[in-house]
């Protein structure tokens, strides 16, 4: 193959850790990989810019064909030749129910907000466009490494995982029937909506494993943790995360600001530089994070703002520099430090009528940490540069776990505020919000709007944020789930209009999901993580023995 070279293609983009332990890994180590083995994030070692001419010849694209000219920037083609992820990407998105995948409508023409729906996907939640991206990705690569071999000679991965509901689900239809991957989801038995658990067990496809656990989400997470670090488990099984610290998860999400970006350029025909806002009901900061690397590729991009429900460590980040897992500090507080990190009084997670924005810390955070340290920091050779960023990092980090938190210098936070504002939005003004938007939105088009609690978190912010800008600025606030998966929240928002009626918005596929035949295997208190290692290792078997 003889490929012409355009400059916009990056061929040897190489990916690094924001811990400063590794460089110069390629896309298919950090997808395969998910985390670094200094702790870190992969992150690419350069953001690519846009070339040249991309506002006119990217502007026809279809989201399938921006996803492959963004992607491309990323993965060098002698990773992936052209062809080969052109495909990827088609059968990643021909799953979504939307013709434009994420399409983005306008919900009030007088005030410019518009809303981005990123849930057309098979489980109406935004991480579908991730996590069926990163599927395909996973059985490219693995059918390639096993070109010519049979049976036990291919190299098989394991993916294990802990929900309370929302990545579950996405990640089972992402890796069902997937070619050489098993994937193992371990829930909380009893705790996951019946939407959610109906949505993840009734799938039954033989490399699907669901797995009820008698316990919390906690002690989910602690077998995940457990079965990871288990030398005996990583001699026998390749094993691997699909949590949204997989850089690949990251980069899918980059296509939708861009789809958005054009979408409004086209109709109502703004100009290339109105001032755009996008607003992100944020929790491990990896939505938000694509929309930061659009930002520095070059979409303009005025600010990006950042939507919390009421554990707000990041907006109490951009208020004060203080990034600090629980909201007493100061003086008194840090008096109760102490050396072996336990800090008194400490939080947990709150519980809210948004879940899965409810989140201590923030694990794609430390990503753009990496990016502030580099530019405030930097000085001599790039090289230099991004061992200072990772050095930066990796204290900054250490401190969080020994102290519960850090705090970072003024010049860290003014960068911070250049790209980013925040808004904390609580439960009582997400069912306001959800309530109000119903009864103004009355356009032709989209009457009587109902929005999920999520994605009601960033309207909530989105007004906020309109007072403060002129009014030409457009906002395009994100939306991360179809209303009917958190029907708790639309319920005590919409019960009491006389018009409303859930059974109108439940979409035809969860009607009846729940009295289909389902798949899972239980494990008791007594069987704990004995129990859960000898069912990884029984299934795989079982899928390797029928298989062949
Ligand atoms: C995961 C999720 C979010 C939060 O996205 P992050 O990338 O973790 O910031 C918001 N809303 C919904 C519905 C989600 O599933």
């Amino acid at each position: 193959m003889n490929h012409v070279r355009m400059s916009s293609h990056t061929s040897s983009q190489r990916y690094l850790s924001t811990r400063g332990g590794s460089y110069g890994l390629s896309f298919e180590d950090v997808v395969l990989k998910g985390l670094a083995s200094d702790g870190g994030l992969f992150i690419p070692e350069e953001i690519p810019s846009l070339p040249q001419d991309w506002q006119t010849s990217w502007k026809g694209a279809s989201f399938e064909e921006l996803a492959y000219n963004i992607f491309s920037l990323y993965i060098s083609q002698e990773e992936i030749p052209a062809e080969d992820l052109k495909n990827i990407i088609k059968e990643s998105y021909s799953t979504f129910r939307a013709p434009e995948i994420t399409p983005t409508i306008t919900l009030d023409s007088k005030r410019n907000i518009h809303l981005l729906e990123l849930f057309h996907g098979p489980t109406f939640a935004f991480k579908d466009v991730a996590l069926q991206f990163l599927g395909n990705l996973f059985e490219f690569f693995l059918v390639r490494r096993n070109k010519g071999l049979e049976g036990r000679k291919r190299e098989h991965l394991t993916v294990i995982g802990a929900t309370s509901g929302d990545t579950g689900s996405a990640a089972i239809y992402g890796l069902r029937g997937k070619k050489d991957v098993s994937v193992f989801i371990m829930f909380p038995q009893g705790k996951v909506s019946p939407v959610q658990e109906a949505q993840m067990t009734t799938v039954l496809d033989a490399n699907v494993h669901n797995v009820a656990v008698e316990g919390t989400f906690d002690d989910c997470q602690d077998f995940v943790k457990a079965l990871f670090a288990d030398p005996e488990m990583n001699k026998t099984h390749k094993l691997a995360a699909v949590n949204s610290i997989n850089w690949a998860r990251i980069l899918a999400q980059i296509t939708y600001y861009f789809a958005s970006y054009f979408s409004l350029i086209k109709s109502p025909n703004l100009s290339p530089d109105t001032a755009i806002r996008f607003v992100v009901p944020t929790g491990n900061f990896g939505d938000i994070l694509a929309g930061y690397f659009a930002k520095r590729m070059g979409l303009p991009i005025e600010k990006l703002v950042i939507a919390t429900n009421e554990n707000d460590i990041l907006h109490r980040f951009w208020r004060t520099g203080h990034y600090e897992k629980n909201e007493v500090h100061g003086k008194e507080a840090e008096g109760g430090f102490k050396d072996d990190g336990v800090k008194a009084h400490a939080e947990g997670v709150k519980e809210t009528l948004s879940p899965a924005m409810d989140i201590l810390v923030s694990s794609n955070f430390e990503r753009l940490l990496w990016f502030l340290a580099y530019q405030v920091y930097g000085e001599g050779s790039a090289d230099e540069r991004r061992k200072k960023a990772g050095n930066k990092v990796k204290a900054w980090l250490y401190e969080l776990r020994r102290k519960d938190g850090f705090g970072v210098d003024r010049w860290v936070l003014d960068v911070a505020q250049r790209d980013f504002e925040s808004e904390r939005v609580s439960d009582e003004q997400t069912v306001k919000t959800i309530k109000d938007v119903y009864n103004w939105t009355s356009s032709p088009t989209h009457k009587s709007y109902v929005l999920d609690p999520h994605s009601a978190i960033g309207i909530a912010a989105t007004l906020r944020s309109v007072e403060r800008t002129p009014s030409g600025t457009h906002h395009v606030s994100l939306s991360t789930a179809h209303p009917a998966k958190f029907s708790k929240a639309v319920d005590l928002a919409l019960k009491e209009e006389k018009e409303f009626n859930f059974k109108n918005v439940l979409p035809k596929e969860f009607v009846g999901l729940e009295g289909l035949p389902r798949r899972v295997i239980n494990v008791s208190k007594s069987d704990g993580l004995e129990g859960v290692r000898k069912i990884v290792i029984a299934e795989v078997e079982k899928e390797l023995t029928e298989k062949r």
